[in-house]
């Protein structure tokens, strides 16, 4: 059924945010039953296997332009579902939309400044999750006759431990 109201709240912040899009909150979206693969793979996602029988597409999502998806009125049953904590609280009226914006606003400076580390740490693929950039660059030998490399590695635990915390707090509930 229609909600204005709701729809009103989604126009206002989701552009300004695409967290749930861009692989900063998941690295992939599994398809449900409902989904149709073969015209959402011909919309431009690439499906691969995930554990039994089940497809997923891996973040960030091609049809997703910066601000906006691409396939909104086709999107996956997943991404219908998913509405983040702020949305909710604002949905809610337990938050302003404008309290909201600046959270948005600082998650995405503080992934921001994420993405610049790992690009300064060799991880220069933005077409790859942010987390598997991120458990790549962990997982990579360091260099201790390189002190600028090991405090580049100190300084990105540190950036993506904030950007966790911040997610987890007004994300994902
Ligand atoms: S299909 Fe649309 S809503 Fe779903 S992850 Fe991609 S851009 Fe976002």
């Amino acid at each position: 059924m229609a909600n204005p109201a709701a729809d009103a709240h989604v126009a206002r912040l989701c552009p300004a945010c695409g967290l749930c899009c861009d692989s900063t909150l998941f690295a992939d979206v599994e398809l449900r039953l409902a989904d149709d693969p073969q015209k959402l793979a011909k919309q431009g996602l690439t499906l691969s296997p995930k554990g039994r029988g089940k497809l997923a597409f891996a973040q960030p999502c091609p049809a997703f332009d910066g601000q906006l998806c691409g396939i909104y009125a086709d999107r996956p049953v997943r991404c219908r579902q998913f509405h983040c904590g702020l949305l909710q609280r604002v949905e809610a009226k337990k938050m302003t939309p404008a309290a909201a914006l600046k959270i948005i606003a600082t998650a995405k400076k503080q992934a921001g400044e994420v993405r610049r580390l790992l690009v300064l740490l060799g991880q220069k693929d933005e077409r790859r999750a942010l987390t598997h950039r991120y458990a790549e660059a962990m997982s990579a030998p360091l260099d201790l006759a390189n002190p600028e490399q090991a405090e580049l590695h100190g300084t990105l635990m540190l950036r993506v431990s904030d950007l966790m915390h911040l997610l987890q707090r007004h994300f994902l509930q």
